[in-house]
């Protein structure tokens, strides 16, 4: 979403030589990016942004400066970008940012806690592990909610590395299959993953192809459109 990009380029800056560039980084990608719709201005795009940056800045970036010392940001150690990499002593803090235009506060919690089994954030801490050769690793999620009441959250998890390995077989797993898959010679037969079907973002596109066409092309035919 453009104003999490957005945002994510000023905080990026705010751990940067000019930290005074944060705001002006974000609105160049905000501006770079908007196209005209009938739900947001550019104006209106452009203070939240200002707005979620410096509250960053004063709040939860204000606490990790005093406590952790700055990797990077936007750290790539191949399969995806670390959002800021810090370390606090030998513990080493991977954070994703994340940025909710809406959430009750019924729903914090539940969102923060989400992060201590966000995939990405394990994926993360095991190329940090192989790459820095340590076993002291943290997740955190710094999540930014503008309505109703604009707001910054830090919630950390300490990882076991015996956990992280585990992950990492489970993730072999899946991506010796998802290979599989591609290769028309395999007789790999996919294995249903039902707690994925009904998602946080509804139902899977998928849904009838497994619970309906039995994951026959020729009945799926009713529904979907063989390419
Ligand atoms: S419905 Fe979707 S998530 Fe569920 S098994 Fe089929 S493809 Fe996987």
């Amino acid at each position: 979403m453009l104003l999490g990009k957005a945002i994510g380029k000023g905080l990026e800056h705010l751990v940067g030589p000019q930290p005074e560039s944060a705001v002006n980084q974000a609105l160049d990608a905000l501006r770079a990016g908007f196209e005209e719709n009938d739900i947001w201005t550019l104006e209106a795009l452009e203070s939240i942004t200002t707005q979620m940056i410096k509250l960053a800045a004063k709040t939860t970036y204000a606490e990790i400066l005093q406590n952790e010392v700055v990797v990077g940001a936007e750290v790539d150690l191949g399969g995806g970008i670390i959002d800021l990499l810090t370390k606090q002593g030998d513990l080493w803090i991977i954070t994703d940012h994340k940025t909710k235009l809406q959430l009750k506060a019924d729903w914090v919690q539940r969102e923060l806690i989400d992060a201590e089994t966000d995939w990405q954030l394990f994926d993360y801490a095991w190329r940090v592990m192989n790459h820095y050769q340590t076993e002291n690793i943290a997740i955190r999620r710094h999540m930014g909610v503008v309505s109703p009441k604009m707001k910054w959250w830090l919630h950390q998890k300490r990882l076991n590395a015996d956990t992280i390995k585990r992950w990492a077989d489970g993730a072999n797993l899946v991506w010796d299959s998802m290979a599989a898959l591609k290769d028309p010679n395999s007789l790999f037969t996919p294995t249903m993953r039902l707690v994925e079907c009904m998602g946080r973002f509804g139902k899977c596109p998928m849904y009838e192809a497994c619970h309906t066409y039995n994951q026959d092309p020729k009945m799926m035919e009713a529904l979907y459109e063989p390419k």
